[in-house]
């Protein structure tokens, strides 16, 4: 641990600050390594057909246990990775790990599971992210139908005209793109309207007070009417109490996710 010099005007503040940036810096030597030596993990949250239960889907969720840490969640190493330039390599080995899982699945007889992953703002912003992810179809031969990038809408207002050019191309290498956190961004319809879009992940703050809350049932309500008219598939994540799915279900909502079903598990836990 950093001992600080403490000279009398040094105050709270700016040793609390120093405290932040070393567990960052600590934390981004740790991530290095344990890419390096493959301490990292990929868990699966399942998503299911509101109307059968079935599973439909996965989302992939990277997983990391320090020994001297503990379990470190990625809404903390992501954006370290970011930062240090550490992320290109991390979402390619979770590109490349969840298409061989899935592979795995489809050569166990599981068909028709769709593969979920996440992709980072940062991802899209290097012209390499293409070629990432024909690397991972092909090296894994899980078939692109099958594979979807979740992006969240930062990611693609932000220097859309770099952006828009690669979803354009990733849609034509026959991968599906869902909208993660919708609603939750500098929404502007207009994306929703003029990109290639399969799915439109509604985000859980729109939903954890489903059924009582007016606000949320009119909204939730529109958003499904959207997804519609506009023929985009609906992932409703967050779900974690019966009520909330009761409703979900009476709207025709189709897919849920959530810890009311399951958390993110590793592969061998999910019974399909
Ligand atoms: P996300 O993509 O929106 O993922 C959903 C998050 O909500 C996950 O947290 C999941 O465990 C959690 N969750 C699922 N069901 C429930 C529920 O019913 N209630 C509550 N309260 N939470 C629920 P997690 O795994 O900690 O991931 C956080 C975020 O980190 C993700 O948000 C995603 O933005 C990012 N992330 C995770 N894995 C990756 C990755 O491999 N690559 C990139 N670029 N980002 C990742
Ligand atoms: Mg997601
Ligand atoms: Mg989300
Ligand atoms: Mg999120």
């Amino acid at each position: 641990a950093a001992k600080h010099e403490r000279r009398g005007s040094i105050g709270f503040y700016e040793e609390k600050l120093t405290s932040v940036s070393q567990r960052k810096l600590q934390l981004s030597v740790k991530l290095k390594q344990a890419l390096e030596t493959e301490q990292l993990r990929v868990f699966y949250q399942p998503q299911y057909a509101s109307e059968t239960l079935q599973i439909v889907g996965v989302e992939a969720l990277v997983r990391w246990h320090d020994a001297e840490w503990g379990w470190i969640g990625p809404d903390e190493f992501i954006p370290v990775a970011e930062e240090m330039g550490l992320i290109e390599r991390l979402g390619e080995w979770v590109l490349l790990t969840s298409c061989t899982q899935g592979k795995l699945w489809l050569d166990n007889g599981i068909k028709g599971i769709k593969m979920s992953v996440n992709v980072s703002a940062h991802q899209l912003r290097f012209g390499q992210f293409m070629g990432t992810v024909k690397q991972a179809l092909i090296k894994s031969r899980f078939p692109a139908e099958l594979l979807q990038l979740e992006l969240t809408e930062s990611s693609f207002i932000e220097r859309e005209q770099e952006v828009i050019p690669q979803l354009i191309a990733l849609k034509s290498l026959g991968v599906q793109l869902a909208i993660d956190d919708f609603g939750t961004g500098y929404s502007s319809l207009s994306y929703v309207a003029t990109l290639p879009w399969d799915t439109l992940k509604i985000d859980r703050s729109f939903i954890n007070r489903l059924p009582e809350d007016k606000a949320q049932r009119q909204m939730t309500d529109t958003i499904l009417q959207l997804a519609k008219n506009m023929d985009l598939s609906i992932v409703v994540e967050g779900v974690e109490t019966q009520a909330q799915f009761d409703y979900l279900r009476s709207k025709k909502c189709e897919v849920i996710q959530g810890y009311y079903f399951s958390p993110a598990v590793p592969a061998e836990k999910i019974t399909f």
